[in-house]
C-alpha cells in the first residue's frame, strides 16, 4: 500500500500489525519505534539518523504523533543534540501532558550529558521536578525512582549536601514490585555520565 507510516526506518520494509505489536521489523529485526533509549543500545550514528529522518517525515502529516515526538527526543538525546531533543520532548509534553515518558526524558535532557554532581543546583532542581511529575503519572515504572535516586546521590551525597526527601535509599528500597527494564536504566546512566552509583547494585540484584 506504500503507507509512509508503516515503513521500517532501517530497511524500508512495509510492516504489518503483528510486526508493530512486537516493535520489530520482520526483515532486518530492527526496532520500528524508538520509544525508549534501551532500543538504541546496538545502533550507531547512521542508523539513528535513519530513525530521525523517518520520524521527521511522519511529523509533517501528524505533528502531535506521540511515538514520533518521543522517538525524535530519544534519538537526538542519544546523538548528544540536547537542544533539539528538548524541543521535541517539550512538544511531546505539551501535546500529551499525561505521558510520563516526556518528563522522564526531558529530565535526562536538561543535564545535557554532564554528570549530575558537576551541574548547577538550578539544573538539578529542574530535573527533580520533571522526575517527580513522571513518578506521579506512572508510579509503577521503577525507572523514575531509579533516575531520581541516581541524580540525588550524585549531586547531594557526593557533594556533601543535605539530601531532600525521598532520599536515594528510600527510593531504592521502594522499587519492589515495580516494572524494571535494566537496559533502559543502563542507557540512562550512560546519558548522565554516571558509571558508579548504588543504582547499579539495585538493578543487578533485581536481575537475580
Ligand atoms: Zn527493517
Amino acid at each position: 500500500m506504500g503507507d509512509a507510516n508503516h515503513v521500517c526506518p532501517q530497511c524500508g520494509w512495509t510492516f504489518d500489525t503483528e510486526a508493530l505489536q512486537n516493535n520489530t521489523c520482520k526483515k532486518c529485526r530492527s526496532a520500528l519505534l524508538i520509544t525508549s533509549v534501551a532500543y538504541l543500545e546496538k545502533f550507531d550514528r547512521p542508523a539513528i539518523q535513519k530513525y530521525v529522518s523517518r520520524y521527521n517525515e511522519l511529523l509533517k502529516s501528524a505533528p502531535e504523533n506521540r511515538d514520533a515526538l518521543l522517538s525524535l527526543g530519544v534519538c537526538y538525546l542519544r546523538l548528544g543534540l540536547f537542544d533539539l531533543a528538548d524541543k521535541f520532548l517539550a512538544r511531546l509534553v505539551n501535546a500529551h501532558p499525561e505521558d510520563a515518558a516526556g518528563y522522564y526524558y526531558k529530565a535526562i535532557c536538561c543535564l545535557k550529558g554532564r554528570r549530575p554532581r558537576t551541574v548547577s543546583l538550578n539544573a538539578i532542581r529542574e530535573a527533580e521536578q520533571l522526575i517527580l511529575t513522571a513518578i506521579v503519572l506512572e508510579p509503577g515504572n521503577a525507572r523514575h525512582d531509579l533516575l531520581l535516586a541516581a541524580v540525588r546521590h550524585d549531586y547531594y551525597i557526593l557533594n556533601g549536601l543535605r539530601v531532600p526527601e525521598p532520599n536515594p535509599s528510600e527510593l531504592l528500597n521502594g522499587i519492589g514490585g515495580k516494572y524494571l527494564d535494566s537496559r533502559e536504566i543502563e542507557q540512562a546512566m550512560a546519558l548522565l555520565s554516571i558509571n558508579d552509583s548504588p543504582v547499579f547494585h539495585v538493578v543487578r540484584a533485581a536481575q537475580n
